[in-house]
């Protein structure tokens, strides 16, 4: 049985999906709902589950392990999608190569290298997204839009790895012009690239507070976690760790 409110949360967020696809002009289809469950217990997840969400996102890999055995069963039917969203360090590549279907968070070349020579071989490729640091923030992860065309050459023809497109946390914004703005930049940025031929299809941007102005300028993957789960307990209610 879905308890009640897990179904309700995911027909509200679906719905707000929905709408704010259908103003811009775009399929529903072209969203994906990422389920960002950090902090919440592998039953969240699989309640999120029973009401069809497919995609998961964890930021911390040691949390994520556990969760990922646990769910072992419903990761293989219907079939979960798991996403490293978190902040990577050169020595857990290896667990997050194994582990997880798609990397978010690339902003540095060694670290694309290790996971595609720590791929499991008989695993597809890894899909990954280049994280833009697109407010300048220096409590932010990621490259400026300058950076960009060289990690995004260098990463596309790592072996072990398929590039999708570009990641961002953006600054904080409570207006929705100024959020659409660091999203607009976003999308400029990744039609840069694929004026270049690079081929791209994903833009992973927006959250609980701004998901709807990134669907208006083009996302395809947003990653929501309080509007869906609530709260995250106090010891990870913090910052994401980017
Ligand atoms: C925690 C987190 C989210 C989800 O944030 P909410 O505001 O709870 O929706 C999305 N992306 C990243 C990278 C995160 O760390």
């Amino acid at each position: 049985m879905v308890p009640q409110n897990s179904l309700q949360h995911v027909r509200d967020i679906r719905n707000r999906i929905e709408s704010a696809a259908r103003a811009a002009g775009r399929s529903v289809d072209s969203v994906t709902l990422l389920a960002v469950s950090k902090g919440h217990s592998a039953n969240s997840i699989r309640q999120v589950a029973e009401a069809g969400v497919r995609d998961i996102g964890e930021s911390y890999f040691q949390e994520a392990l556990g969760k990922i055995e646990e769910l072992r069963e419903v990761s293989q039917n219907p079939g979960l999608t798991w996403h490293f969203i978190g902040r990577l360090q050169a020595n857990k590549t290896k667990v997050i190569a194994s582990h997880f279907d798609w990397v978010h968070g690339i902003e540095r070349l060694k670290i694309a290298e290790r996971l595609s020579e720590q791929r499991p071989f008989h695993a597809p490729p890894l899909n990954v997204c280049l994280q833009v640091n697109i407010g300048g923030e220096a409590s932010k992860g990621g490259v400026t839009v300058t950076e960009l065309p060289a990690l995004a050459a260098a990463v596309a023809v790592l072996p072990r790895l398929k590039l999708r497109g570009l990641m961002c946390i953006p600054p904080d914004e409570d207006d929705p012009a100024r959020q659409r703005m660091w999203f607009a930049a976003m999308r400029r940025a990744l039609e840069e690239l694929n004026s270049g031929g690079a081929g791209l299809d994903t833009l992973s941007m927006g959250m609980s507070g701004d998901f709807e102005a990134a669907i208006a300028e083009g996302a395809t993957i947003v990653r929501i976690g309080t509007a869906l789960f609530g709260e995250r307990p106090r010891a990870t209610n913090t910052a994401p760790p980017q």
